[in-house]
């Protein structure tokens, strides 16, 4: 089954059961609290916390999402991308926990031919929250789930909660045994690559408050409603539905890798290696096409450094796959053919999508020429003087001069069999931040006019990066 037949199929099976269809809202959050959408809740936050009235008790979306912490599980489980998309059914003080146990149960293993997914009530898995007797209930007496593929699972998986203020509750999840070949017995508890996640019914019926993690946190009270929130990862469903190894292959993404095999030469499944880079690309240039889309362009700080730090890595792994010139036009346009048939302003967009893309590579690939030579030049004498570790200094120069992301150093250093002085690096970045708002104090003051240097230096093409000094959690 096609992702785009998913997708319609998910929108028409819950229209007909009262829910009013709602376009994805932009990537781009309408939340101070967020830079990206993260989960198809995130426009609907208000009326859960009861702040706006809800325009229908019941509504579903098809919601674009961004998780740029998954950034390091990409191409290395089957299942994480930076982009996907999350098919949602929400109740605002409508149906709870029962409804959405049974509405969840009869799409997914409805038959095919009624308009279901037709997956086999065999090969799922259920989790509850740990003192959740309730769900257990409904999902084992209600729904007939034998107690042998019900697990508990504490707050780190089946508690949700989204910012402070934010609704919270905890959640029921759906997962997919996809076999042997996947690892060993024993349901999600013990084995999330084999019993993949696809769908996560919250029940969302409490305030957080403040706290110091996702596991961590108080709660303030109940929300005015007890609501229903649900997620399911629309290329998940897809890898089960089209029966491939991992996300990356389904319709939408292998396109995108095949294309990356074209300009490459590489073949998909000849290594490890190759093929992890393969599905990077495939994933950072489908979300860098996304966040352009809606409008982020590539910079230093906030959701630009995101969209530049995924696109050079994009880049940069098309290049160890033996790319030397431009890849990117041909891969976004690849993107925009795809996606565009959902996302119809992605094609009205492609002058203006492809302009942004193409600016940010020739400036990457012009960084990537200047680094190369101070990189080999530093590891060269490095090695010289019988060390194994690329100073902190280097790597500063390398990120102050070309614009190197720590990452793409350290990539490179290990390549050559070095490792780099990271401690050292963050001082030296740290330094230089202290430095540039004792400046912006100065100038304040009226003691020194930096401005003309800093233009001096943009135009012989040494670019200011700081965004790259923050971790990926104070960047998202
Ligand atoms: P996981 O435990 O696999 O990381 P999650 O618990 O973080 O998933 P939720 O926040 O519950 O995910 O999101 C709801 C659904 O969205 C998940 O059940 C999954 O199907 C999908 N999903 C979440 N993260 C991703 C991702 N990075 N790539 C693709 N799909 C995702
Ligand atoms: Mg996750
Ligand atoms: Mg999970
Ligand atoms: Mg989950």
């Amino acid at each position: 089954m096609e992702s785009a037949e998913i997708r319609r199929r998910w929108l028409s099976f819950f229209e007909e059961r009262g829910h009013t269809v709602v376009p994805s809202a932009s990537l781009i959050a309408d939340d101070p609290t967020l830079l990206l959408v993260p989960a198809g809740m995130v426009p609907f936050k208000p009326y859960f916390l009861g702040e706006v009235k809800p325009p229908a008790p019941r509504v579903t979306s098809v919601q674009k999402c961004v998780r740029t912490p998954d950034i390091e599980e990409v191409g290395k489980t089957t299942r994480h991308g930076t982009f996907f998309q999350m098919c949602g059914n929400f109740s605002f003080g409508d149906y709870f926990k029962e409804g959405a146990i049974k509405l969840a149960w009869e799409l997914l293993t409805g038959s095919v031919a009624d308009g279901g997914f037709g997956l086999e009530p065999e090969k799922l898995w259920i989790t509850v929250y740990l003192d959740d007797d309730e769900a257990e209930r409904i999902w084992h007496e209600v729904v007939g789930v034998p107690k042998e593929r019900i697990q508990r699972l504490g707050k780190k998986d089946n508690f949700w909660s989204m910012g402070v203020p934010g609704p919270c509750g905890p959640c029921s999840e759906i997962n997919y045994d996809r076999g042997p070949e996947f690892g060993a017995e024993g349901g999600p508890a013990v084995n999330d690559e084999r019993y993949v996640e696809i769908w996560n019914l919250v029940f969302m019926q409490y305030e957080r408050g403040q706290g110091t993690s996702k596991e961590d946190f108080e709660i303030l009270g109940e929300l005015p409603t007890k609501n229903i929130d649900t997620g399911l990862g629309l290329e998940r469903l897809a890898m089960i539905l089209q029966g491939v190894q991992n996300m990356y292959e389904t319709d939408t993404l292998r396109v995108v890798m095949d294309k990356a095999t074209e300009l490459t030469g590489v073949r998909y499944g000849a290594e490890h290696g190759s093929d992890v880079s393969l599905r990077v690309v495939a994933d950072h240039i489908r979300t860098s096409t996304m966040l352009i889309g809606d409008g982020v362009s590539p910079g230093n700080e906030g959701r630009g450094y995101v969209l530049r730090r995924i696109m050079r890595r994009a880049i940069r792994n098309m290049r160890l796959m033996g790319a030397t010139g431009p890849v990117v036009q041909d891969l976004i346009n690849v993107v925009i053919d795809t996606m565009g048939l959902q996302y119809p302003e992605l094609v009205t967009d492609r002058k203006r999508i492809e302009t942004v893309a193409l600016a940010e590579e020739a400036a990457f690939l012009k960084a990537i020429k200047g680094g190369t030579n101070i990189l080999d030049t530093a590891v060269t004498e490095t090695k010289a003087a019988g060390g194994q570790v690329l100073s902190g200094d280097k790597a500063f120069l390398l990120h102050d001069t070309w614009g190197f992301p720590i990452d793409l150093t350290l990539e490179m250093a290990a390549e050559q069999g070095l490792t780099v002085d990271e401690d050292g690096f963050r001082r030296l970045m740290k330094e230089q931040r202290d430095r540039a708002k004792a400046d912006a104090m100065a100038k304040k003051t009226g003691h020194a006019d930096l401005h003309a240097y800093r233009e001096i230096a943009d135009a012989a093409g040494a670019t200011d990066f700081t965004g790259y000094a923050l971790t990926e959690n104070e960047a998202v």
